[in-house]
C-alpha cells in the first residue's frame, strides 16, 4: 500500500452521518452519492446523499433505484456540485471491495465503503484503475488535516 495513490477527506460529522444512515438501513446495504471536491490525489467528500437500493437482494448487494439516481445527478447539477465518488455498505463486512464490487465498478470517482461489524465500523476508501485494480486511498478527517 502506497501514500502515493493520495488521499480521501471526511469531515468527522460527515462520518458520524454517513455511518448512521448505513446502520439505520441494516440490515440492507446502504448506498449513495458523494459531493465535493478533487484534484488528482485528493478528493475531499462534503456532503452526501442516499440513494434508494434497488436490489432484489439488498442484504447482499445494492443498486441504485434510477429514479432517485436520476434525481440526484440533477440536483447537484442545478447546485453546481459536483460528485466525487459513491458509497456502500457492507452489512456485517469488511470495508474492502468484494469480488461484486471489482465485477460492478464504475469507471470514474471513488468507492466509498462503510463495512459494519457488531459495533464497529470502518470505511475505506478506494479508485479503481485498469491497471492497478483497487488502489487505496489514505482515509483522513478534515479536522486532522487543520492540525
Ligand atoms: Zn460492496
Amino acid at each position: 500500500m502506497s501514500s502515493s495513490f493520495g488521499y480521501a477527506i471526511l469531515p468527522q460529522d460527515m462520518e458520524r452521518d454517513l455511518l448512521a444512515a448505513c446502520r439505520n438501513r441494516l440490515p440492507n446495504e446502504t448506498c449513495g452519492i458523494l459531493f465535493g471536491r478533487h484534484s488528482e490525489h485528493r478528493v475531499a467528500a462534503e456532503r452526501f446523499t442516499v440513494i434508494r437500493n434497488a436490489s432484489r437482494h439488498p442484504t447482499e448487494s445494492f443498486s441504485f433505484a434510477p429514479g432517485d439516481w436520476t434525481k440526484a445527478f440533477y440536483e447537484a447539477q442545478n447546485n453546481q456540485r459536483t460528485i466525487v465518488g459513491y458509497f456502500h455498505s457492507h452489512p456485517g463486512g469488511s470495508p474492502l471491495p468484494s469480488a461484486k464490487d471489482t465485477a460492478g465498478w464504475l469507471p470514474w470517482g471513488t468507492y466509498w465503503i462503510v463495512g459494519l461489524t457488531g459495533q464497529d465500523s470502518q470505511i475505506a476508501v478506494h479508485r479503481h484503475d485498469p491497471v492497478h485494480g483497487w488502489c487505496p486511498l489514505k482515509l483522513v478527517s478534515s479536522e486532522e488535516l487543520q492540525k
